[in-house]
């Protein structure tokens, strides 16, 4: 049988209602003659609070015990999709990521996949099961504690069952009916693609765009998984969703696919370090040690041997910052004079390979944020993205003026 997996988000399994709904689309494809893999999110809201449970407890949390909470999200809701197949005579069961088992590395809250043996569900689906629920998000490291994935990491499990499985397909359904050249939550006007390239996406989704998690556009590009994003909300009969495909297989495209942002970041500055070989060294290593994940870096210019060096990272990490660099200093390690944290900064980014071979769409950037009197704090760029760090009270106003002056808005 050829086997299929289909991938429902936390708002597509919201509550009883909504796991009845996506089951008949997981019956649809029963009788379109798949074996299917369904992987399931947490109902949606329902990890948000189990991380607000942890942090209430235990601010600098050990991140096995977060994992251990915040997987339990997922355990539910696939029990509960299992019950539902069962109840509409489909034979089907439930599968926590132990029971696969689905190994990964043991970075804790952000762990990788290994590999998913197929010989479990395999032999189950050999015995006449026709669909295996698969808990999203979560999995077990080679100590035998359970790990997740990171935030969005259910749509990483799904590709992964996908590659491991050969699986000729793997749906993403979720809450918008596919890829958008923006958040559609944010610019009314957004289009929706019919495709888009990896590597596209896979920027996009570093940046912000949280409708795939990173890691699974690039389990797809690397195993060539056929991946598509849908409505669970549809009518199947017109919901193409978006194909995330190789850039070969895109007629034309525009130089910018899309904008993203990133709306809680934050901007730290260490004042006066001592400018000398080692020193990016012994700030980035422990602040990596402690799980900080520094996003954009700059150093100033040296004046008198010392310099300042700011960088960017999620605004929930900034205490584990602090605590890093004060250890650090303790230490003796590095010196300064002083830490300043600024909470209030989004990161905005345009995407699209078109870039490769066009000038001027940096300065271009720049100049439709100077229109709008938006002032750019840090600037990054790679081969096809451009990013800046800004106050977050324009991130909406960038996002817009970005979108529109590079023509991505659909046709009125
Ligand atoms: P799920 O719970 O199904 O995993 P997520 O909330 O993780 O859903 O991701 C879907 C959301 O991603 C959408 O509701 C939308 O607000 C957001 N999003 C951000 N950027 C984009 C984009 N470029 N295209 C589509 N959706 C986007
Ligand atoms: N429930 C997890 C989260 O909210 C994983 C996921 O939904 O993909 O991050
Ligand atoms: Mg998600």
């Amino acid at each position: 049988m050829p086997i299929l997996v289909m991938k429902f988000g936390g708002t597509s399994v919201a509550n009883i209602d909504r796991i009845a709904r996506a089951s008949k689309r997981v019956a649809l494809e029963v009788a379109n003659g798949y074996d299917v893999i369904v992987v399931v999110s947490a109902m949606s809201g329902k990890t948000n609070e189990l991380v607000g449970w942890v942090n209430e407890t235990s601010p600098l949390y050990d991140a096995r015990e977060y994992d251990a909470v915040t997987a339990s999200g997922e355990n539910v809701t696939a029990g509960l999709m299992a019950l539902r197949l069962q109840e509409m005579d489909i034979p089907a069961r439930s599968w926590q990521g132990w029971q696969v088992p689905v190994q990964t590395t043991s970075a804790h809250a952000n762990a990788r996949i290994d590999a998913i043996p197929t010989d479990n569900i395999g032999a189950k689906f050999a015995e006449g099961m026709k669909v295996a629920v698969v808990a999203g998000f979560q999995g077990i490291s080679p100590e035998g504690r359970i790990t997740t994935l990171g935030r969005g990491g259910s749509d990483t499990t799904a590709v992964a069952f996908a590659a491991a499985f050969g699986a000729e397909r793997c749906d993403i359904y979720t809450d918008v009916d596919g890829v958008y050249t923006t958040d559609p939550r944010i610019v009314r006007k957004a289009r929706r693609l019919d495709r888009i390239a990896f590597e596209e996406m896979l920027e996009l989704a570093s940046l912000g765009a949280k409708v795939l998690q990173t890691r699974s556009v690039e389990l797809a590009m690397r195993f060539g998984v056929k991946l598509r994003v849908l409505s669970s909300f549809e009518e199947p009969s017109d919901n193409a969703g978006t194909l995330v495909c190789a850039e070969e297989d895109i007629m034309e495209s525009n130089v910018v696919a899309g904008v993203a942002y990133s709306r809680d970041e934050a901007k730290m500055t260490l004042i006066s370090v001592a400018d000398r070989p080692g020193i990016a060294a012994a700030i980035f290593g422990p602040l990596a040690e402690s799980g900080v994940n520094v996003d954009m870096i700059v150093q100033n210019i040296s004046e008198e041997g010392r310099t300042d060096m700011t960088f960017s990272c999620p605004v929930d990490q900034v205490m584990r910052a602090q605590k890093a660099m004060e250890d650090a200093k303790a230490a003796g390690t590095i010196n300064f004079h002083d830490l300043v944290a600024d909470e209030g900064v989004a990161k905005v980014s345009i995407v699209g390979i078109g870039m490769r071979s066009h000038a001027g769409v940096a300065a271009k950037m720049f100049a439709v944020l100077r229109d709008e009197g938006v002032n750019i704090k840090v600037i990054t760029t790679s081969e096809i993205k451009i990013s800046v760090l800004i106050d977050r009270k324009y991130m909406e106003l960038a996002v817009q003026a970005l979108h529109d002056a590079f023509g991505l808005e659909k046709a009125a």
